[in-house]
């Protein structure tokens, strides 16, 4: 089945040799010497060549060639042709597609098939053609072209005897201009470059008419496209190469070498680079926003020196397949360009050497004179460097690409505003830009968390942790999450690993207060205090665990402890209303009641919106019995967090107490229909029937407190209070023993 219509001429062994001269390549012409068969041009760039190509459909393979006298023109628009069709259409067929594709594509980058004893004789013809005509110097540059193809000794008589015939037109251009070293890195950069950003909006092309579903099918298909791209990249380095080299004229083959691997390094280099401009450019015009033009600067100077190198690394990390596709044809490309490179300076330098010598080298070299060549390269490298320099610390944090780190940003901003819906959907355009990364499943995870969505939370915080398993955050956001689903010994672990990973103190800090909240939770206050002084001593800044530990030492009954640390806290927040209402608590108690009361004017002055805030300043009024500034307090708080059980239960309990009973139960009805399982609710339902009173239906609410929590310190105490005034007096102490053990 394979190849119906084979081109005898290139698949038989040793094809190269058995080209006949005069027969398909055109020659002899009317004009009696061969000639461009589409332009009819006819000077030392013309060449006998066979340019293959393949192309595939399922299992049948097309193998093809053009062939003929092309003029350069002529000839690089075929190889181009060639190399499209071939690295598009040629893999398409099995198994021929496979086999004859690359081996195509290598005679391509070769350029071409170009018989050397063939292309001799027709370049002698052109020469004779030009003597014939009346243009000596013409006929040398065609004879020392032949020189170039082959080292043939017929050629090198011809040569030797017209430079003797006629002197004064066998000059070598002798420009050592270092501008064209320049000028080829900049456009060897430019080109490489264009590559990458052609490719990138082919598969832009390949997105929009697939659609973003059909990923692994752009996976498949676009590395064909790619091949092309970096066969055309192939193909305007080597054009590259000769040219600058027929431009300088060097005859240093170190210097040839170096500036020719340069210019390979550079376009290489470019299409990955393309790539990420490509993805900038798409950024910018999808409403990417700058803070000043500074940032704009900043990022573009960053995009544009180590664009390529941020790419390539996130593709090493991404680990799709499409990107180690990527990865490894454009490794493979490297070496070809290499290699390309070296062959190409070798091939123009011992051309020039040749030709020099063929001179009898009779100028006078210079001292120094490939200094300016040298110093070119070496500048264009150093202004290379530090434009690196300048950008790189924009540049690391711009790995991922520039929409990445834009998501993040904005993200991170959307997510302190208290705006988790926006946040989650930034940090989830984040992950699809980059699903390796852990930091954006980290951010969208504590997003989740404050979502109270756990189950989500933890899915990616487990993410995060596979991505980077030193990362100490993860752990910490886990034992968080135990924290609220009551797994203590799995939060302590969450907790302890945090702390065994944390790098810099604030991760220490943070893992130390939630060991600290993780002991306040089971009431062991000193372990809690213990654990917020390390916190602090970690992290001085970490504002909750000095709000913890006041409240702690509260609870314990220790107001000055109190009062010290919740001064510590108003120096490090000093417009945080918490700390002042957490004051005036702990002065009631201490009974100061000047002081109580500048606290709690300062505490409502400062009218922060927090929970925190609100539920100390309610509890604050309380404990002054100035139940109705406590009852607005509680009433705006239960506005901003209508679900908050806390504030609905304290504003149940003073409804009851203004005798509102039925608005108090309708509050506490509603938290249980949200949380059967509410502890809290059911002693606040308790408390409702004891100011009504009915001690009956208290004592009911209690023992479903107890069902639930059967060692609720609260639901004792309030038990053996019930218990006490139905005169149940045994009763009641037994309770108020439990509640005290
Ligand atoms: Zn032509």
């Amino acid at each position: 089945m394979d190849d119906p219509v084979r081109d005898d001429r290139i698949s038989q062994p040793g094809g190269q040799s058995d080209i006949p001269v005069g027969g398909t390549f055109g020659m002899p012409t009317a004009h009696g010497a061969p000639s461009c068969e589409v332009c009819g041009r006819r000077d030392e760039s013309l060449r006998a060549i066979v340019i293959p190509y393949v192309f595939s459909f399922v299992v049948m393979t097309m193998h093809r060639a053009w062939s003929g006298v092309y003029c350069w023109r002529h000839r690089f628009q075929r190889l181009l042709a060639a190399g499209f069709i071939t690295s598009l259409f040629g893999w398409w067929g099995l198994p021929w597609g496979l086999i004859h594709t690359p081996a195509a594509l290598f005679k391509l980058v070769r350029g071409g098939v170009v018989p050397e004893d063939e292309n001799v004789e027709l370049l002698a013809r052109v020469a004779i053609h030009k003597l014939n005509t009346g243009e000596p110097g013409k006929a040398i540059q065609v004879f020392q072209e032949a020189l170039r193809i082959k080292e043939d000794e017929r050629t090198r008589n011809s040569l030797l005897e017209l430079q003797a015939k006629y002197p004064l037109s066998n000059e070598l251009s002798d420009g050592k201009a270092p501008i064209w070293y320049i000028a080829s890195w900049v456009s060897a950069s430019l080109l490489g470059v264009g590559v990458g950003l052609l490719d990138y909006l082919v598969v832009l092309l390949l997105n929009w008419v697939l659609g973003a579903e059909t990923y692994w099918i752009i996976a498949i298909l676009s590395w064909a496209p790619l091949i092309a791209m970096l066969y055309l990249g192939a193909l305007i380095l080597s054009e590259l190469l000769r040219w600058v080299f027929d431009r300088t004229g060097t005859d240093h083959l170190l210097l040839g070498m170096l500036f020719a691997g340069g210019a390979a390094g550079l376009i290489w280099y470019g299409i990955p680079q393309g790539q990420l401009i490509g993805d900038y450019l798409s950024a910018l015009f999808g409403g990417l926003a700058f803070e000043s033009i500074g940032d704009l600067i900043m990022t573009s100077g960053a995009v544009i020196t180590q664009g390529g190198l941020w790419f390539v690394l996130d593709a090493f990390e991404s680990g799709l397949p499409s990107d180690w596709i990527y990865l490894v044809l454009w490794g493979f490309a490297g070496i070809l360009y290499f290699w390309l490179a070296n062959k190409t300076a070798q091939e123009a330098i011992h051309w020039r050497v040749r030709l020099e010598l063929l001179q009898g080298d009779l100028r006078i070299e210079e001292p120094n004179s490939r200094l300016p060549a040298w110093s070119a390269l070496g500048g264009f490298a150093f202004v290379l460097l530090i434009g690196f320099g300048v950008f790189a610390g924009r540049g690391r944090l711009m790995r991922g690409g520039p929409d990445l780190a834009a998501n993040i940003e904005r993200g991170d901003e959307l997510y302190l505003a208290g705006d988790f819906e926006q946040a989650e959907a930034a940090y989830r355009q984040a992950i699809s830009a980059a699903p390796n990364q852990p930091g954006p499943h980290e951010s969208l995870a504590w997003v989740l968390y404050s979502m109270g969505d756990l189950e989500g939370a933890s899915a990616e915080f487990t993410q995060a942790m596979e991505l980077d398993a030193d990362w100490a955050d993860p752990h910490l956001g886990m034992g968080y999450i135990h924290l609220s689903m009551d797994n203590d010994l799995a939060a302590q672990e969450s907790f302890q690993t945090a702390l065994a990973l944390a790098e810099d103190p604030q991760y220490a800090g943070q893992a130390y207060y939630g060991l600290g909240n993780l002991a306040h939770q089971v009431d062991d206050l000193d372990a809690a205090i213990a654990y917020y002084e390390q916190a602090i001593r970690e992290d001085w800044q970490l504002t909750m665990a000095h709000m913890d530990m006041a409240l702690a030492y509260y609870s314990m009954a220790k107001f000055s402890r109190a009062v010290e640390h919740a001064n510590d806290l108003i120096g490090l927040l000093p417009d945080w209303g918490a700390p002042h209402a957490l004051l005036a608590m702990s002065y009631y108690q201490l009974d100061q009641p000047e002081i109580l009361m500048r606290e709690l004017d300062w505490a409502a002055d400062l009218n922060s919106t927090d929970l925190y805030s609100q539920l100390l300043l309610a509890e604050a009024y309380w404990g002054l019995e100035q139940y109705d500034a406590a009852k607005e307090v509680l009433e705006s708080a239960s506005v901003l967090t209508p679900e908050n059980s806390q504030v609905a239960l304290l504003l149940a309990r003073l409804y009851a107490l203004e005798g509102a009973f039925g608005e108090a139960q309708s509050l506490i009805d509603a938290q249980i229909d949200l949380n059967p399982d509410l502890v809290d609710a059911y002693i606040a339902r308790a408390w409702v029937y004891i100011e009504v009173p009915d001690l009956g239906q208290a004592e009911s609410a209690l023992d479903q407190a107890l069902k639930l929590s059967p060692e609720d310190w609260g639901a004792h105490n309030l038990r053996s209070f019930v218990y006490f005034h139905q005169g149940r007096i045994d009763e009641a102490y037994t309770e108020a023993d439990t509640a005290i053990r």
